[in-house]
């Protein structure tokens, strides 16, 4: 820790239009400074921070643009993975979040191979864990568990390294193609054009809400008037700006899902660009960037779901 330095990006507080068309860049240097690490603590106070309040309702509504000054560490310690790295850990943890099914353990096989027959992950076991044998196989997480039992056959690592790289490199001979489609896929998921202006419209529409509350609130305070009326102004102001919150958030929740997935498309192209002749030997950080899952088959027969959406038999 002793060689850090803490770079403070001042607070800055342009137009909304000018905040909003900002908030991605800004995002991410605030993102590679704080989340250094794949803790869930600092994934968590991430999330709070990206968000915060500005209006008297007490409820956020607005991303955080600059209004609160955000620190970009550097030489941080364990921040030392390189950016990268961090990326795929990113990447991962986006990927196993949305996975709607369990898995266990950290292994890179882990939360990727699916069972054809229950649709359930493989884990790993240990057999001969005593003796010079040992050796780690991969099976159906469920195989005796449920009523029917799962046909498909275990797997030893080696022999998933080896068929994964035939998988791999049968996608070489059409690398250019793949590769554009990939970049048009890219451009069409990053392109939030239309989302963005919708919110631009809804975030004006939350100011102008605030603004007439506000007032609303100020003249009952300097006059005497009924309350009813005055109540009743005043929750109708408020579910207006609940629903307008409500639909921000849907559609900041949308622009998060297409950047992911831009992300994982990204970092399938970046090692797909970067293979120029069949690779021979298992590289995990390969295999981590671009598979996304692989269904195991009765017959044994593999079948890799790489991140751009193609599928290859092994
Ligand atoms: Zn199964």
């Amino acid at each position: 820790m002793a060689n850090k330095t803490v770079k403070k990006i001042e607070a800055t507080k342009p137009t909304l239009s000018a905040q909003y068309s900002t908030f991605t860049r800004k995002r991410k240097v605030a993102a590679y400074a704080r989340v250094s690490t794949a803790k869930e603590e600092q994934e968590n106070s991430f999330d709070a921070q990206v968000s915060y309040t500005v209006d008297f309702l007490e409820k956020k509504i607005k991303p955080n643009e600059g209004e609160v000054p955000q620190y970009y560490i550097e030489h941080s310690h364990e921040a030392i993975i390189p950016p990268e790295d961090w990326q795929l850990v990113q990447l991962e943890m986006a990927r196993r979040k949305s996975l709607k099914r369990k898995y266990s353990g950290n292994s890179v096989f882990g939360a990727r191979l699916i069972c054809e027959d229950c649709g359930g992950f493989f884990g790993a076991k240990v057999w001969n864990s005593t003796n010079k044998y040992k050796r780690t196989i991969w099976q159906c997480n469920d195989k005796f568990k449920g009523e029917s039992i799962c046909t498909t056959p275990h797997l030893v690592e080696d022999d998933i390294k080896a068929r994964f790289l035939t998988a791999y490199n049968s996608l070489l001979p059409s690398r250019d193609g793949i590769l554009s489609d990939c970049r048009m896929m890219y451009d069409t998921l990053t392109d939030t054009t239309a989302i963005d202006a919708e919110m631009e419209e809804l975030l004006q529409e939350a100011e102008v809400i605030t603004e007439l509350t506000r007032k609303c609130i100020e003249e009952n305070a300097s006059a005497a008037q009924n309350q009813e009326e005055f109540t009743a102004k005043y929750n109708s102001y408020e579910r207006r700006y609940e629903a307008v919150r409500k639909k921000v958030e849907k559609l900041q929740a949308q622009k998060e899902e297409r950047q992911v997935q831009a992300d994982s498309i990204s970092a399938f192209m970046f090692e797909l660009h970067e293979t120029d002749e069949p690779v021979m030997v298992f590289d995990e950080k390969l295999w981590l960037s671009v598979i996304d899952i692989v269904t195991v088959r009765h017959d044994g027969t593999l079948v890799f779901r790489f991140r751009n959406g193609m599928e290859a038999e092994a």
